[in-house]
């Protein structure tokens, strides 16, 4: 098998992020619950993206692209985060973006317009036609491009959370359960294959916030990525949890999401964001409720950034 030591990489951020305990929603809960900083990596206003991106963008430059092009809805993090890693190396983004959601000068679209990226909006539900438009861009300018799929989540990408629980292990201390977001996929796998490599006791969760079909996309990333890493696990569905939160629709404040949002602002100084983390905490405390947690067991919950949103989505 090979390790994510043998892929290149750029250093985008601080690792390893910290990792402390939640003692008052721990005693409101009855159990332990930890959280990992991964908002606090030191990219933009950090957030999970940059683990892939380390990845992604080293691939790129191996490949010798002058433009990257990435995709997402108009206030998404991946989006954003892609611009501020490439002005750090020197690349230039495009960002080809769904004109859906909040594209006013505020949140994502405000830190884009500080960093001058250049960011386009397409008129489609359809990431094909962005795809094929960024194709266009690409070769109307005619510099070598690369193209990262809408969250940086393809088997690549998703390396940067194998390796993250490589980092978990590393800590020394020892989790009964994971517990994520998942938008579009990478960061669950990347966790759920990393977990069956690293951490074989433990569980990870992934909390649906939005509607595609997450029960064939997180197999299948963890298949690519294992194919990646020459690793010969077997991957089944017991590798791997899931649990709708995704409420009115993606991007779409729920009432339980924001609920967790202001939880973790007034009671631990924390703020998550109304799309992915609080969503995905307020999943964390509905199964605490149902009794999913014994009061010795560990929770490790994955704080994956999204502030941005706090400013244009709430
Ligand atoms: C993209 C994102 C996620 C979801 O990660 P995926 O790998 O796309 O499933 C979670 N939290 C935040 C803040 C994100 O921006």
């Amino acid at each position: 098998m090979k390790s994510f030591n043998d892929f290149p990489k750029v250093s985008l951020g601080i690792f390893p992020t910290p990792i402390h305990r939640l003692d008052r929603i721990s005693a409101l809960l009855n159990t332990n619950i930890y959280i990992k900083r991964d908002d606090l990596c030191g990219l933009g206003l950090g957030g999970n993206k940059t683990r892939k991106l380390e990845y992604l963008l080293a691939d790129a430059m191996q490949k010798k692209a002058e433009i990257v092009f990435t995709t997402g809805g108009a206030q998404s993090n991946h989006a954003m985060l892609t611009a501020a890693a490439a002005g750090k190396l020197g690349l230039k983004a495009i960002l080809v973006l769904k004109k859906r959601g909040v594209t006013e000068c505020l949140g994502n679209q405000l830190l884009e317009h500080l960093m001058g990226t250049d960011v386009r909006f397409v008129d489609t539900d359809s990431y094909d036609d962005i795809y094929d438009e960024m194709d266009r861009i690409g070769k109307a300018l005619g510099k070598p491009y690369y193209k990262i799929p809408c969250g940086g989540s393809n088997a690549l990408g998703a390396i940067g959370y194998v390796e993250c629980v490589e980092e978990i292990r590393d800590s020394g201390l020892s989790f009964d359960h994971i517990v994520c977001a998942e938008g579009s996929g990478g960061t669950m796998a990347g966790l759920a294959l990393g977990a069956k490599l690293f951490l074989p006791q433990t569980k990870v969760h992934g909390m649906m916030v939005d509607t595609d079909p997450f029960d064939e996309i997180t197999p299948r990333l963890m298949k690519e990525s294992a194919a990646l890493l020459e690793s010969d696990v077997s991957i089944s569905s017991s590798d791997f949890h899931l649990r709708d939160m995704c409420g009115p629709g993606y991007a779409i404040p729920s009432e339980e999401g924001n609920a967790a949002v202001r939880l973790l602002a007034s009671e631990e100084g924390i703020f998550l964001d109304p799309v992915y983390t609080g969503k995905a905490f307020a999943g964390l405390v509905a199964m605490a409720k149902e009794g999913a947690f014994r009061p010795d067991e560990k929770v490790l919950f994955l704080h994956s950034g999204g502030a941005g949103g706090l400013f244009a989505v709430l």
